[in-house]
């Protein structure tokens, strides 16, 4: 497991068996995500697929020009990639006053072909207005001719922000694979369209991810049993979140049920339901404005000090701004 990134601001990382890589979400433009591998001594040329958790900004904003670049395929959930698209399709929005001046102006254009139609106006500032309007109306036949028509829909396709070389989809709860890597993808509480974590598992060795999460439900601690090398999210500091810079709306967001787990709510599943068999434990997705790694690593650490066979677990902090070292099992 390589973490090349982890935190509200961009989330990557690299679960590799030796015939297998598979990149976990890419949240970091495609250049600073091939920046990172580089940094981390991977090639992403070797990597077989990306794969995507949830639809949230700091998981997919260098996605599609990654996949394009190296015409990987794409593992979603459908929901996932659903809401993907129509993130990324731009909508424009209309006040209910700049709708009525629309309608108005599209019922001026309608009486002005029609008189123009008719002839009966024979005034000829009138007229041009008309055909103008008309024009606009039908799709302009000489644009056609003109060739502007025909390059359009290439200039479209290429700057389709949703095109993607390949995309597989699956479904929480179902086994799939890539190459020799066995994949368990498990539903997470959070405020996305249908967010997932993972277990996977290659020459009996066991990884698993499970960050943005508002709490621990019994689905994830049950995924979360017999495994290796744990990521989990230690997202914030409950008395910095509460005191901290954000606006009451989002403090809410990010401590309800589909929010994310806090140090305290991660040393609790550490200390009450965590079977104690990972040798690594690394906590990610720590909030820089509502954390303190040195608080996250206490919390974790103190959980596992309360039962005294833990401490051989070793415990990591997955960084934002920097790769950290491979895990080797
Ligand atoms: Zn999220
Ligand atoms: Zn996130």
């Amino acid at each position: 497991m390589t973490v090349l990134a982890s935190g509200s601001k961009g989330n990557s990382t690299v679960i590799a068996s030796s015939k297998t890589r598979v990149l976990v979400d890419a949240g970091l433009s495609c250049r600073e995500l091939l920046k990172r591998m580089a940094a981390a001594g991977e090639d992403p040329e070797k990597l077989d697929a990306i794969l995507i958790t949830h639809e949230h900004v700091d998981h997919v904003a260098g996605l599609a020009v990654l996949a394009r670049r190296l015409k990987i395929p794409v593992f979603f959930t459908e929901s996932t990639h659903r809401a993907w698209i129509r993130m990324l399709t731009p909508r424009t929005t209309m006040t209910y006053a700049k709708w009525l001046e629309h309608l108005q102006k599209e019922k001026e254009a309608r009486a002005a072909a029609a008189a123009s139609d008719s002839g009966a106006v024979e005034d000829s500032a009138l007229n041009e207005v008309g055909s103008i309007a008309a024009g606009a109306a039908v799709d302009d036949p000489m644009g056609e001719e003109s060739g502007e028509v025909e390059v359009e829909p290439a200039v479209k396709k290429k700057a389709d922000p949703t095109y993607l070389p390949a995309v597989e989809y699956f479904h929480s709860g179902a086994h799939f694979s890539i190459g020799d890597i066995e994949i368990m993808p498990f539903t997470i509480p959070h405020d996305a369209a249908d967010p997932c974590g993972f277990v996977f598992e290659a020459a009996g060795i066991r990884m698993a991810m499970a960050t943005d999460l508002g709490y621990m439900p019994a689905n994830v601690k049950a995924a979360l049993k017999n495994i290796d090398v744990m990521l989990l999210e230690s997202n914030h500091d409950l008395e910095m979140l509460r005191d901290g810079p954000y606006p009451w709306s989002v403090k809410q967001r990010v401590l309800s049920r589909v929010g994310h787990l806090s140090n305290d709510a991660t040393a609790a599943f550490l200390s009450d339901d965590y079977d104690g068999k990972a040798s690594w434990i690394v906590l990610g997705h720590l909030s820089e404005s509502n954390n303190a790694p040195e608080l996250a690593r206490l919390a974790a650490e103190q959980a596992l000090g309360g039962r005294p066979s833990l401490l051989g677990n070793r415990v990591v902090l997955a960084a934002q701004e920097a790769p950290i070292d491979s895990i080797l099992m």
